[in-house]
């Protein structure tokens, strides 16, 4: 019987985890997820989401559910510090479902998840609890019993053929069924904020995603029509996580007029988030998995942690509907899924470190964006938006 015809277990309702939840229930796999908020959570801000994270949410049915509460925006407008006009607006817009078959969106993240939830909550094989404060798992040769814990109730074991932890960069799986290690801190922090549109009237490109250098920082902002807010993210470094607990930026935008602005009217809206990555070569023991940030969190600068997390998803699912034995199908997701994510964790890091190169170091960064012109990333970027979950 193929490990589908048992119930599936995934620890987390996130991205990845309802995801999957979503994949495995459309084979018609029997899918219990167990999530330890109440509720769906609302944290986290603005994401983008590129064509080969699309493609995948498109083909489970979700294109109309984004298409009311995401954005494409038209293109990426690149400034570099103290310059008042872009160096290069890079397109996207049409160009994006031309070029890769799939639209390039922007949206709040607990828009996403609730998409994903209202599209499981469609499955009577779904099964998602919420308030999960505790579960435990035993394996053996015939798969895993995992005895469960909610809040006010009494726990209850239910067996399965597998369980995947989809629970996030700390994930429990990771460090305790698989004995993988803790997330490392990035040395960045990640500071968030959403303002009402007209709070950057006159900034920004009300059409577009803006990117801001500055010495030791950069700031990414984009609208969210859908909420009538406009996303920001500024990333920049700090020695430790604790930094985080300081209430106001170290950085003063002295020469820039837009930072400057942009700095004014977000005073005090601010919310520290610490930057971890996660690298372990083992995803997987037995009829126990991770996936998405679980797995291989990184570091945020190419915007693609949560799109990975959707194409584990998308692979994961078919080899373990047709495969008996869930170990040989977490095998061949692993082997299938590990050189990728690696390249793109990569990307990101690179990213992150010319984003904040010093002067002149960025002067010279600035003429190769300006070369790269409108259309550059399209070519550098095929493998990474061309990418198609079902022709491997
Ligand atoms: C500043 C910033 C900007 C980003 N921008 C982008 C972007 O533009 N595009 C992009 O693709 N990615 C982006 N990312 C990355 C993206 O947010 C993550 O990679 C993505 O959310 C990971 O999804 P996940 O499902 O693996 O984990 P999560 O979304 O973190 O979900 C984990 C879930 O597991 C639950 N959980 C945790 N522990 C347990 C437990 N023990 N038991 C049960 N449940 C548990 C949590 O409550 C949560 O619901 C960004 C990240 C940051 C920090």
């Amino acid at each position: 019987m193929p490990a589908a015809g048992r119930s599936i277990f995934i620890a987390g309702a996130g991205i990845g985890g309802l995801t999957l939840a979503l994949a495995l229930a459309k084979f018609g796999a029997h899918v219990v997820v167990l999530e330890r908020s109440t509720g769906l959570s609302a944290f986290g801000a603005g994401l983008q989401i590129s064509p080969n994270a699309r493609r995948v949410l498109d083909r489970l049915g979700l294109s109309d559910a984004l298409s009311a509460r995401s954005f494409e925006p038209a293109g990426i407008d690149v400034y570099p510090f103290a310059r008042a006009n872009p160096l290069v607006t890079m397109d996207l817009g049409g160009v994006m479902p031309e070029r890769f078959g799939a639209a390039y969106s922007v949206m709040h993240r607990a828009d996403l998840a609730e998409a994903l939830y209202e599209a499981c909550r469609r499955f009577a094989n779904i099964d998602v609890l919420f308030g999960v404060d505790d579960w435990q798992v035993q394996t053996g040769d015939s798969g895993v019993a995992v005895t469960i814990q909610e809040a006010g109730a009494q726990s209850r074991t239910l067996r399965g053929a597998a369980l995947i932890g989809a629970d996030g960069v700390h994930s429990r799986t990771r460090t305790e069924l698989l004995t993988g290690p803790a997330a490392t801190y990035a040395g960045r922090i990640a500071w968030r904020g959403l303002l009402p549109m007209e709070a950057l009237a006159g900034q920004i490109a009300p059409d577009r995603v803006s990117v801001l250098f500055g010495p030791g920082l950069h700031l990414v902002c984009y609208p969210l029509p859908h909420r009538r807010q406009v996303n920001l993210v500024l990333f920049n470094r700090h020695k430790d996580e604790a930094a985080a607990d300081r209430p106001t930026l170290a950085f003063k935008p002295s020469r820039s007029t837009r930072l400057q602005a942009i700095f004014a009217a977000a005073a005090g809206q601010w919310t520290p988030w610490p930057l971890y990555t996660v690298a372990t070569d083992r995803w997987h023991r037995g009829p126990v998995a991770v996936l998405g940030d679980a797995a291989h969190a990184m570091e945020p600068f190419q915007a693609q942690g949560a799109a990975m997390a959707i194409e584990d998803a998308a692979v994961l699912a078919p080899l373990l509907v047709a495969n008996a034995n869930p170990a040989e199908a977490f095998a061949r997701y692993q082997a299938s899924r590990q050189a990728r994510v690696r390249r793109v964790a990569a990307l990101s890091r690179s990213n992150g470190r010319i984003f904040h190169l010093p002067w002149p170091l960025s002067a010279a960064r600035d003429v190769g964006i300006r070369l790269q012109g409108r259309r550059g990333h399209l070519r550098r970027l095929q493998w990474l938006y061309g990418f198609d979950t079902d022709a491997r």
